[in-house]
């Protein structure tokens, strides 16, 4: 389904009044089990909290949540993008279907020194097979799975993939929206396969796409020391800044040592002396204060929001991406930004 017609059905789901978004046929089927799985009191899947969020996608049209004019026009949309689209569609059906493989896993036990050998051999297949460099490990808080939805396995593996500089520099110009398909895409795969390597070496899992996924994975990322919330949401690291995408793969048991850290907490107070987001973004949606929406989150305490989601996502439709919070954020530079930023941050204090 290309993102015209997405957007094409959503309105005139808008219009009848209907709210949720029409899922792929393996997540409805997964979906759809987990419920009954529930409803007999069976504890194989682990479902969200009270407290959870919502999913930004089931937001769109949903009339009982917040609510935002569609734009009249969308820009349109190349053919590299809508390629990408029907892959990662392709690419989420796969991660829910391939769960009947962990029937065949032959369970590894928990050691005690989280299996270092195998934490290292993992960094290394996901660096040189997928070029990804940063990988966390953490327990997710029930308050992290969206709304309505299910996961498998109580821990994360959260993998991290940067988006490169010169697409996003051109935000909001199309460019950029390529360049986030194309890590979609790319890290999306990139789970499934780990997922299937996790597998084979007795470990059973549940990798998550990227895009429209089961759990909000900027502060599970957060949770697991990879980098801190930004002031706009997305997850701010050390390495690539805002410039990045997210994907856990969820596993069974705590087969390697947690590394939850409050290391980069300092972003948080940093943010509320910046705001150069909020200066540039084109809808002014990103409000000055920001308002804790969750207390008291194992590890790292309270999460705030301050998006006027109805203010920005308008735009972020009409042009396919936007990405200009993501462009002016000064730890987007990546190359070393980030230690120059806390230093000088640190010496004013
Ligand atoms: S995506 Fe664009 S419109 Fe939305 S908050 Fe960021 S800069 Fe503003
Ligand atoms: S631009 Fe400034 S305020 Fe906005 S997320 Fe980046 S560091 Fe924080």
């Amino acid at each position: 389904m290309g993102l015209q017609h997405f957007v094409m059905k959503r309105m005139q789901q808008r219009e009848d009044g209907v709210g949720t978004m029409p899922t792929p046929k393996a997540e409805r089927n997964y979906l759809t089990k987990a419920r009954k799985s529930h409803e007999s009191g069976e504890t194989t899947y682990i479902t969200s909290s009270p407290l959870s969020p919502t999913n930004g996608f089931e937001m769109l049209g949903n009339k009982e949540a917040e609510m935002f004019e569609f734009p009249e026009k969308i820009r349109m949309v190349s053919f590299k993008t809508i390629r990408y689209m029907i892959r990662i569609l392709r690419a989420r059906g796969r991660s829910f279907k391939e769960l009947v493989q962990n029937e065949e896993v032959v369970e590894i036990e928990v050691r005690d020194n989280g299996n270092q050998e195998l934490w290292e051999e993992l960094k290394e297949y996901a660096s040189e097979k997928w070029g990804i460099k940063k990988i966390g490990f953490t327990r997710i808080p029930t308050e992290f799975i969206f709304s309505g939805k299910f996961i498998s396995y109580p821990y994360a593996l959260v993998f991290i993939e940067e988006m490169r500089k010169d697409p996003i520099d051109k935000a909001p110009e199309h460019a950029a929206g390529v360049e986030t398909m194309r890590v979609y895409w790319h890290l999306g795969n990139a789970v499934n396969d780990i997922a299937r390597w996790l597998r084979e070496r007795g470990i059973k899992c549940q990798p998550n796409h990227p895009l429209d996924g089961l759990t909000v994975t900027p502060p599970l990322a957060g949770k697991a020391g990879l980098g801190w919330q930004s002031q706009f949401g997305l997850l701010i690291t050390p390495e690539f800044g805002v410039r990045q995408r997210i994907a856990p793969i969820f596993i069974d048991k705590q087969h390697f040592n947690l590394t939850d850290s409050l290391e980069h907490e300092w972003i948080e107070e940093f943010c509320s002396t910046c705001g150069i987001c909020r200066e540039e973004c084109p809808t002014e949606a990103i409000n000055e204060k920001r308002v804790p929406y969750l207390e008291g989150v194992e590890t790292i305490g309270a999460l705030k929001s301050c998006i006027d989601r109805p203010k920005c996502y308008p735009y972020f439709l009409e042009t396919t991406g936007c990405s200009v919070c993501v462009k002016v954020c000064p730890f987007s530079r990546g190359g070393g930004v980030y230690d120059q930023l806390k230093s000088q941050f640190l010496q004013k204090e």
